[in-house]
């Protein structure tokens, strides 16, 4: 008795440092891009999600400025209330274009759309079956759902079906959740076999955009129009503060889903609308991604450039030491999985040494540890030139 009750707080964190699992923030200062202010040194960034370059774009804002000076800075109230403007009208209509799609709903971020989406559509006499590498917001949301949630081997069709074959009865609606881009993996999910199972199996499908969205596709629509799946019965979800260059989150899909989803979503009936200055950047990104086809072939010629040159230098024993082996990443996320996370920080903090701005992404976001590198549209020649040559050189950081 008499013991401080927060006592456990310290031990706790003594344990992450012993796991090399401890994290702390450290600030970008200036404006974001391709080349950033960081920890006191100039370093080229390949730990953004701004994919095409829009977040620096002066037309996103410019397009916040004139909201901020019509609308004002906040919302003021939740969209069913006081704080629904036309700007949220229009930005939902364009990503419902988009999307390819009857309508589209905006939430304040990605992550509250899927927790919204998945606890309106499924609950405790439901099953939801999910890839074990999906993102939290998903994991999250199955848990406040109530339903039954399962997790199928990642991209493992033949195990979902075998859980479908298993439980799919004893439940009455079914949820099968996917990332359509893993976003610590760089793989695609095998969209169009999920969506042939759950029409066999009477069973709705959400699929999270984040990282496909403005970057897969003719039109940008995401990995679903790359993986020729428009049109299919879907709850597509994503999130405006990657490729689109801004902040909150969507989800598209038929009239009557998104009806229903203003009705009984409670992650946006009672939280504040986005803000002005976020929606209308959003806008002005939407119409970029459509117009400027030029940023996704860039983005796709630089990611293919990468690629082949990093997996030349994982044939050269020099960076053997770090163990270092690339996940089979078919998107702008590039993966190279390490041998542990003291091997992987130890990689990091070469490169960045070598003014090169590379996340280490370690247990328990990921089962391995890895470095994660994102590639942008707005990468020039040598910058990239400049990773491999910090890749070859790591051993003798
Ligand atoms: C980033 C991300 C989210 C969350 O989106 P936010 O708008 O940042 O909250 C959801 N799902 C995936 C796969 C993500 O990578």
């Amino acid at each position: 008795m008499g013991t401080d009750p927060y006592v456990w707080l310290d031990k706790s964190l003594a344990a992450l440092h012993r796991a090399h699992r401890y994290r702390t923030v450290a600030a970008v200062y200036g404006m974001t891009g391709t080349v950033v202010q960081r920890q006191g040194q100039t370093l080229i960034n390949f730990a953004s999600n701004d994919y095409l370059g829009l977040a620096s774009d002066p037309r996103l804002a410019e397009a916040a400025i004139a909201a901020i000076q019509t609308y004002g800075t906040g919302s003021t109230g939740s969209r069913l209330l006081s704080g629904h403007r036309e700007l949220h009208g229009e930005l939902e209509q364009a990503l419902a274009a988009l999307k390819g799609t009857e309508d589209a709903i905006v939430f304040s971020s990605g992550y509250l759309a899927n927790m919204g989406a998945i606890a309106a559509l499924v609950g405790s006499p439901d099953l939801i079956l999910g890839d074990e590498y999906n993102h939290s917001s998903l994991k999250s949301g199955g848990k406040v759902s109530g339903a039954n949630a399962l997790d199928y081997r990642h991209g493992d069709v033949a195990h979902l079906e075998e859980l479908l074959k298993l439980y799919r009865d004893r439940h009455r609606r079914c949820l099968i959740t996917t990332d359509s881009v893993f976003s610590m993996d760089g793989d695609l999910c095998p969209l169009a076999a999920i969506l042939d199972l759950a029409e066999n199996y009477h069973a709705m499908v959400l699929v999270d955009e984040a990282h496909g969205t403005g970057v897969f596709g003719a039109r940008g629509s995401g990995a679903v129009e790359h993986l020729g799946c428009t049109g299919r019965p879907l709850v597509t979800v994503g999130t405006l503060s990657k490729a689109v260059g801004s902040l909150g989150g969507y989800v598209a899909g038929s009239t009557v889903l998104i009806d229903f989803l203003r009705n009984r979503s409670p992650s946006w009936i009672y939280t504040t609308g986005l803000s002005p200055a976020d929606t209308a950047a959003a806008l002005a990104a939407v119409k970029i991604i459509q117009q400027e086809t030029w940023r996704r072939e860039m983005l796709w010629h630089q990611v293919n450039h990468l690629i082949q040159q990093i997996d030349q230098i994982l044939t050269e024993p020099a960076v053997v030491p770090f163990g270092l082996r690339r996940l089979p990443s078919a998107s702008p996320i590039i993966c190279l999985e390490g041998a542990s996370a003291e091997a992987i920080l130890t990689a990091s903090q070469h490169l960045q040494s070598a003014g090169l701005w590379v996340a280490a992404v370690r247990p328990p976001t990921v089962p391995t540890s890895r470095l994660r590198i994102t590639v942008m549209a707005t990468h020039k020649p040598h910058h990239l030139h400049q990773l491999v040559t910090g890749l070859q050189t790591l051993n003798q950081g």
